[in-house]
């Protein structure tokens, strides 16, 4: 049986990706995780490590951040960043110094990837945001070119609520979901693995920032999701998992947004 299987929807050209092992996950309630395979010590339970930075040996402890490949794929590059050593850790708590490692490991895997295949970067935190392991961490996935992913596309940033150096911080007015973030470069125009080390930095420390607004904004240790666009005029977007998907959604996928963008942007600001 493969692990993973691709499929196209050939009168609407929407992919499905059929990926039965994935049932074999752990189980993932918080409290009832088996010995977690991310935390220093357990090196030996995930696949070999292809990245780290940090000190120790490969596959030993000592890294602060620690590149695997996942165990139950569902594309044909897909790796787990583990954020850090530490069992609970949660993105907003980080010091920007680490922030901007973990950053620094994103860019480094784009950019390994990048001729391979759509490098999707993705981060889920929280039971309500499909998080699967609750060790911090985030997934890379290389999807092959010929498969079209149906993301948002970067437009003129409006209802920008913060800007620093290097990013402006908005709500766009088409938001499909209540107090999502953008985070766009001032230099529009470059892919992701294009970033400069003082970007990264810049974005690490709006990050935190940002996540701590919406804290103050929904409630303390809300579910998210944040991913950065594959391709070129990239962005980061936050999205708190305050809603969950109705019916309606599911169908026709247009969003019920409940909370007016420019509300949203006016409360973070
Ligand atoms: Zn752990």
């Amino acid at each position: 049986m493969k692990k993973f299987e691709f499929r196209e929807n050939k009168l609407t050209h929407q992919w499905v990706i059929i990926a039965p092992s994935r049932t074999k996950r752990p189980d993932v309630a918080r409290g009832a995780e088996p010995e977690c395979p991310f935390c220093p010590g357990a090196e030996a339970k995930t696949p070999k490590e292809v990245f780290r930075i940090g000190g120790g040996k490969p596959n030993q402890p000592g890294w602060k951040v620690r590149v695997v490949p996942n165990k139950f794929p569902f594309a044909p590059i897909h790796e787990v960043i583990i954020h850090s050593p530490k069992h609970d850790g949660n993105f907003l708590n980080y010091p920007t110094d680490h922030a901007s490692k973990i950053l620094r490991v994103y860019k480094a895997r784009y950019l390994e990837h990048r001729d391979k295949g759509q490098v999707f970067i993705f981060h889920n935190h929280g039971i309500g945001a499909a998080e699967s392991l609750p060790h911090d961490h985030t997934q890379l996935a290389v999807i092959p070119n010929d498969v079209i992913l149906d993301v948002p596309r970067m437009s003129t940033p409006e209802n920008i609520f913060y800007k620093s150096k290097h990013f402006s911080m908005f709500c766009p007015p088409d938001s499909q979901w209540p107090y999502e973030v953008w985070f766009a470069p001032l230099e529009r125009g470059k892919q992701f693995g294009d970033a400069k080390d003082e970007e990264l930095k810049d974005l690490a420390k709006n990050i935190l920032k940002i996540l701590k607004r919406l804290t103050k904004a929904i409630a303390p240790d809300f579910s998210f999701n944040f991913y950065i666009y594959h391709g070129g005029d990239w962005y980061l977007r936050v999205i708190p998992r305050i809603k969950q998907m109705g019916g309606f959604e599911l169908g026709t996928g247009i969003f019920v947004n409940t909370v007016d963008p420019s509300l949203a942007s006016r409360k973070l600001k």
